[in-house]
């Protein structure tokens, strides 16, 4: 099979977030046994600088009144993996991806849009042929529509799409003005197509336009027909419920696991549980947190958003810091939720730090030292730092929303299974008797160290999730020859 993975970010060349991780592991996965391409745009960074890629084209496009060049750079990663990166210094080569201190980046819909273009004019003037193109979120959500649309349609005519979407808060509406810079068919800006309420929406066309559509979880691929979970986009994605399915995202366990990780003070592993305790004494030392081996610590590693669940640290914090516990917070993003929580670590000083950052090395230390993550996300569609907690033995405690239900199971004190704790709901009362539950049992080291040992010996691992993507691309293939 050819497959052309399209995302906007992918490790190591840029990441945000989930996508980034998701992008950067999967097409490497999939590559074992299949032939894949990962095209991103060509920000400025330096990883993308390191990989020292090679011109193989050049052209120009239209989008709306402007051209502009197209420059595409490849490099082979392995024999069947490339990864090709879309060039345009006006578009690209900016400090951030998706925006810098002052916010999003006003034209990023024609950023993006010229990304789209350009992957997709690069496949055809090659002549390259992919059974699967498969793009992520808003950002490349116009591809299954654009391959089905003159000029590209012909080239396109064999190969099929999937959809993903890592998170359907973000769904990519601009302005009416902005479907001019398509050069799409004037019928597509309507209701039933990429109009929404007066506005184009990008992620309407990764739904309707996809052979197949996907999240990132199962539980989030049925909330998110609901109302309560469904962004306005519920009914739309009812409609299509029939070519929807959720995969839970694997973690890249080259990058997370203790047991090699070159980034914390002391690899551990399932054999050697107690040495973990040094991460954390090396942390509170960093830290100048008075706490001791013994302290309970809880971390925190999140985008700062309302989508993490972060209204409730004011609440909760004051109340849950009456009990024998440190918090560290480590996380970046918006600016009056981000005031609260500096307000908080303000007035707790003995208690709690909050680290305003977006640093890969320090979210490695912080697992590694944690004995608690986290994770009250209001929600989630796979969520991936509770899933790294699992492998660094710091026990998640997690709403059971989306992929956060799906990955942690319950710690049953009778039978010893389970790997970490869940509450419903935001009353603030139950989810502090949750983590009381959980630093009840802390006090008892053998059952935390079950708790720990059940969470380290799951496997999470893409190999895992990718054979699951290629059964499904496999049956989209299928079904289409039953169809000619
Ligand atoms: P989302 O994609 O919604 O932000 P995920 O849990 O799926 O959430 O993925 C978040 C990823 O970003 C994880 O790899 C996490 O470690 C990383 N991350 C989030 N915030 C920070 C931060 N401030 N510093 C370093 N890494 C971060």
């Amino acid at each position: 099979m050819n497959i052309l993975y399209l995302s906007s970010e992918a490790v190591p060349f840029a990441k945000t977030g989930g996508l980034g991780d998701v992008s950067g592991a999967l097409p490497r996965v999939l590559a074992a046994s299949e032939k894949v391409t990962l095209m991103m745009p060509g920000y400025r960074t330096d990883e993308i600088q390191r990989a020292r890629a090679e011109v193989v084209d050049v052209f120009s496009l239209r989008i709306g009144a402007g051209t502009h060049d197209a420059v595409i750079k490849k490099t082979d990663i392995s024999a069947n993996h490339s990864v090709c990166f879309v060039h345009n210094d006006h578009f690209f080569a900016r400090d951030g991806i998706y925006g810098d201190d002052a916010g999003d980046y006003p034209d990023n819909f024609t950023r993006f849009l010229f990304f789209q273009k350009a992957a997709l004019e690069y496949v055809r003037r090659k002549g390259l042929r992919f059974d699967i193109v498969h793009g992520n979120d808003w950002q490349t959500a116009l591809v299954p529509l654009l391959m089905r649309i003159d000029p590209l349609a012909a080239h396109f005519a064999g190969t099929r799409s999937v959809f993903t979407i890592h998170n359907l808060g973000y769904q990519g509406i601009f302005p009416a003005a902005a479907f001019a810079e398509t050069a799409l068919p004037p019928y597509l800006f309507s209701p039933e197509h990429l109009e929404f309420f007066g506005d184009l929406n990008c992620l309407k066309s990764g739904i309707i336009f996809s052979d197949r559509l996907l999240t990132v979880s199962p539980a989030y691929a049925r909330e998110i027909v609901s109302r309560d979970q469904g962004f306005g986009l519920d009914g739309l994605l009812a409609k299509y419920a029939h070519k929807l399915s959720g995969i839970l995202n694997g973690v890249d366990y080259s990058q997370w696991d203790p047991q090699d990780d070159p980034f914390i003070v002391q690899r551990y592993s399932l054999r050697s549980l107690p040495e973990k305790t040094r991460n954390k004494e090396a942390l509170f030392s960093e830290l100048g947190l008075a706490g001791q081996s013994r302290s309970p610590l809880m971390i925190m590693i999140s985008r700062i958003s309302q989508q993490k669940g972060v209204e409730a640290l004011p609440r909760l914090l004051p109340l849950l810091f009456q009990e024998d516990i440190y918090f560290v917070f480590l996380g970046k993003g918006d600016r009056s939720l981000t005031k609260e929580i500096a307000d908080l670590a303000g007035r707790f000083p003995r208690r709690m730090r909050f680290l305003n950052a977006f640093d890969e090395k320090l979210a490695h230390r912080l697992q590694a030292a944690g004995d608690l993550l986290f994770m009250p996300s209001t929600y989630e569609p796979c969520g991936l730092n509770q899933i790294y907690g699992l492998r660094y033995g710091t026990v998640p405690i997690v709403r059971a929303t989306g992929g956060l239900d799906d990955s942690i199971r319950e710690f049953d004190p009778t039978t010893l299974h389970g790997t970490g704790f869940k509450f419903r709901g935001n009353d603030i009362t139950v989810i502090l008797a949750v983590i009381r539950n959980a630093l009840r049992l802390f006090l008892d080291r053998s059952i935390w160290s079950r708790i720990q040992e059940n969470g380290m010996a799951m496997d999470f691992s893409w190999e895992r999730a990718a054979a699951s993507y290629l059964t499904l691309y496999k049956n989209i293939l299928s079904e289409d020859t039953q169809h000619v």
